[in-house]
């Protein structure tokens, strides 16, 4: 029997009431194990106000309690980390080591929150104008939401929720309704640790809820990640009713190899970074550009790895798991099929691939496509899985100019020992996130993440300073204490003397 996957809301499990539900599955054994309730407008609502009441409370507890909060859910997160790994394998599929790296990024962004004091300290000037003082303060919104992507079901979540909960905002999350499960495990977390009922809810859900939320007077800000359609949707829309929005969208991220590079190097990168979690990732690199004659070292070293590798499901020890769902993988290989047909070369076919697990599984293998060009939708699209294309160009300049025509600017890396050519890299390449010798450049907690072109939409990056911006307003406050020489009526605008 699946099990009942429930919203939470105002700290207590609430079981869905709109008779809709949608199907969890366990990707490496392609069998239903949930039913996760799909929220009606009326459910949306009743989250919404769990966390307007709750806000005038948790906004005006102080800064040294909210952070005793946040201690005490990194401890609990920390100290039982495998447990929400496990929850992430049997829905997403990704191999335990994966989903322990993902929550530990995830950790780290709750690590940062656990500094808010000095994260939200505001600026004071003393006698600005004669007797006069200024200060400013930020202030959190009120109740926020967080829509998040299958992908990193507990990751990208941390990415918005401790930042927003340390800043004194309440939060109502719609987690992706393909792998739901993970967010009520945070949210028992957050109840163990000690955060108010309402803080913090959980609103499980498809477009129903989002368009609620994005349109619900009382949501003060939206933090979107998916993909770039639905990104670009939910912006528009979130914006038109006066919210907030970052909405962080798809990618095709790009892995230059200059020919003074070191190929054992690159090769290892393009392997880790296009297959780890069978490119369910949005900063998985996809497309490799190999420069002035490195191609066919370069793709025989890819090949000779890929290879190697095991996929099978994630709790075997495998190096790469299954793909989300039957629709997903399928879309997958058609990619594989057109790149083909469009003249490609198929160095490795993961289709042939015998995974080391059930036969009902959405396994896809590491593929690897050679002389792949520009106009192929190999190329064009988003695949999001475990396909790495090969193209080849003569110069670096034409590496870049191909990296700045693409419609995506998530995530790029350049290969290279030439600290001229990969300096300038990083200046010209339009990019928001850029690894030099480094394939996934996911910024460290205390920097932000984000992506550049269609890959963002608004201009906000997620946690680091941007994300205590994002979730905090700012006041100035101007002062005059009565001294006896006030200076009487005066029309005039206000100058400083
Ligand atoms: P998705 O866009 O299908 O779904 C994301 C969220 O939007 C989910 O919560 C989903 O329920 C909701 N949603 C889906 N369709 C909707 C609709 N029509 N109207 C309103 N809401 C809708 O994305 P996904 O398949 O879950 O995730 C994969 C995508 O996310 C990829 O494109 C990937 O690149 C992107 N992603 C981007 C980043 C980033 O940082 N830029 C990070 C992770 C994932």
């Amino acid at each position: 029997m699946p099990t009942h996957i429930p919203h939470w809301i105002e700290g207590a499990r609430r079981e869905g009431a709109s008779g809709r539900t949608g199907e969890v599955t366990d990707s490496a054994t392609g069998e239903v194990t949930g039913a996760v309730a799909l929220a009606s407008v009326e459910e949306v609502d009743a989250a919404v106000a769990a966390a307007s009441a709750a806000f005038p409370g948790w906004r005006d507890t102080s800064l040294a309690k909210r952070t005793a909060v946040l201690f005490r859910f990194r401890e609990l997160l920390n100290a039982r980390k495998p447990e929400l790994a496990a929850i992430i394998t049997a829905e997403h599929g990704k191999v335990l080591d994966d989903a322990l790296g993902e929550v530990s990024r995830g950790q780290e962004v709750v690590e940062y929150a656990c500094g808010v004091p000095s994260l939200v300290r505001g600026g004071f000037t003393e006698n600005a104008s004669t007797n006069v003082d200024v200060h400013s303060v930020r202030q959190p919104l009120g109740p926020v939401a967080i829509i998040s992507p299958f992908n990193f079901p507990a990751m990208v979540p941390m990415w918005f929720f401790p930042i927003a909960i340390a800043t004194g905002n309440t939060v109502v999350l719609k987690p992706s309704e393909q792998d739901p499960s993970a967010s009520l495990w945070m949210a028992e977390l957050w109840k163990e640790a000690g955060l108010p009922d309402g803080v913090f809810n959980v609103v499980q859900g498809d477009k129903v809820a989002v368009d609620r939320l994005l349109e619900h007077p009382d949501i003060q800000s939206v933090s979107f990640v998916g993909s770039t359609a639905i990104a670009q949707y939910v912006y528009e829309t979130g914006t038109r009713h006066g919210k907030r929005v970052q909405a962080l969208g798809g990618a095709k991220n790009h892995m230059v190899v200059l020919p003074d590079a070191d190929l054992d190097l690159a090769a290892d990168a393009a392997v880790n970074s296009g297959f780890g979690s069978a490119g369910e990732r949005c900063m998985a690199i996809s497309a490799v550009v190999a420069v002035g004659g490195v191609g066919d070292d370069l793709v025989a070293r890819i090949a000779e790895r890929t290879h190697t590798l095991r996929t099978g499901d994630g709790r075997k020890g495998c190096d790469m798991g299954p793909l989300i769902s039957k629709r997903h993988r399928d879309r997958v290989e058609s990619y594989v099929e057109a790149g083909e047909k469009e003249g490609a070369k198929l160095v490795v076919d993961g289709r042939e691939v015998t995974p080391d697990g059930a036969e009902d599984g959405f396994w896809l293998g590491p593929t690897l496509v050679d002389h792949v060009e520009p106009g192929m939708s190999v190329y064009t699209d988003e695949i999001f899985g475990p396909v790495l294309s090969v193209l080849r160009v003569d110069t670096y300049e034409h590496a870049v100019e191909l990296i700045n025509r693409n419609e995506y600017g998530n995530g790029t890396a350049i290969f290279t020992n030439d600290g001229g050519a990969a300096r300038r890299f990083q200046h010209e390449v339009q990019v928001g996130m850029i690894g030099i010798n480094v394939p996934i450049p996911v910024p460290m907690a205390y920097y932000s993440f984000g992506g550049w072109k269609n890959s963002l939409f608004g201009d906000t990056h997620a946690h680091g300073a941007e994300g205590v911006h994002f979730f905090t307003r700012g006041k100035v406050i101007t002062s005059r204490w009565l001294d006896p020489s006030h200076g009487g009526l005066n029309l005039g605008f206000p100058q400083n003397a």
